[in-house]
């Protein structure tokens, strides 16, 4: 359970779904986690839901597109803790547009919130990890295929997040930081449950090999094996966890 003690996490769309999910494993083994999201939690109740301690936890309000805030989020964190040990970059909307009603506006949104987002935290995090550190990047089964509910915008920066990922592993592998991506189907959060109707989520889910809805808690627990020096050899991996959704 001590597993992250005296690490510091930060985890942006920590706020809802996986994101949460994984500040809640995180916090559990023993880090100090720092949630930046657009709605940041209560710190009170955010200690609550992650069953430690408020000084165990921040919470911040960032919007993950703009580099000013995303700077002055990282920096105050750093001057509080003067370490980070583990990036996930969790936040992420996923818009279900068909292609032609998919405005300039809307696709550089979808783009900056997964793609820029993710640049701009492993931008500032990257100086900030010493010798060692782990991130864990969000991509989806869109990065792998395309999406099924959510737009080309959103295959798309999916896409992008697997290329970040691997150009960083290759590059930052040297100063012991290891990159890695989730690659999840379906899960149960609530972008999942506004991008698909119950019935289609639940036809979607039977053909499944696993045929079920995935729980936040189980992206979490591998977001947090990625995160430990368990994994220490893995780094550049988009691993997949959808229930066996994309065997053929
Ligand atoms: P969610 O909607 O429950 O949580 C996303 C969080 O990101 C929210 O708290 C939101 O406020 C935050 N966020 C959005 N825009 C932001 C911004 N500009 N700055 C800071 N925070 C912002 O979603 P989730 O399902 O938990 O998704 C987590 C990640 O997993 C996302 O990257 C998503 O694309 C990806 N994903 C989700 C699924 C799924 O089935 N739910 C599948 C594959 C991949």
């Amino acid at each position: 359970p001590v597993e992250f003690d005296g690490q510091v996490a930060i985890v942006t769309g920590g706020a809802s779904g996986m994101g949460l999910a994984a500040a809640h494993a995180l916090a559990r083994r023993g880090a100090i986690v720092a949630v930046f999201d657009l709605a940041p939690p209560e710190l009170g109740e955010l200690a609550a839901t992650l069953s430690v301690s408020i000084d165990r936890v921040r919470s911040v309000a960032v919007d993950v597109t703009d580099s000013d805030q995303v700077r002055a989020a990282f920096d105050t964190l750093l001057r509080q803790h003067s370490r980070l040990d583990i990036l996930v970059n969790a936040a992420g909307i996923a818009p279900p547009t068909e292609f032609a009603d998919i405005t300039e506006d809307e696709w550089h949104r979808v783009l900056a919130v997964n793609v820029h987002g993710t640049f701009l935290c492993c931008k500032q995090a990257l100086p900030a990890m010493r010798g060692r550190g782990r991130i864990v990047n969000f991509s989806s089964t869109a990065g792998k295929t395309i999406s099924t509910a959510a737009g080309a915008h959103y295959t798309t920066a999916k896409h992008a997040v697997l290329g970040l990922t691997r150009h960083l592993a290759k590059t930052c592998g040297p100063d012991g930081i290891t990159v890695n991506a989730v690659c999840p189907g379906l899960i149960d959060t609530p972008m999942a449950r506004t991008l698909l109707p119950e019935g289609e989520l639940a036809r979607a889910v039977a053909a499944f090999p696993v045929p079920r809805i995935g729980q936040p808690w189980e992206v979490a627990e591998l977001v947090a094996f990625l995160a430990s020096e368990r994994a220490a050899y893995i780094t550049g991996a988009a691993i997949d966890i959808n229930g066996g959704d994309l065997i053929v």
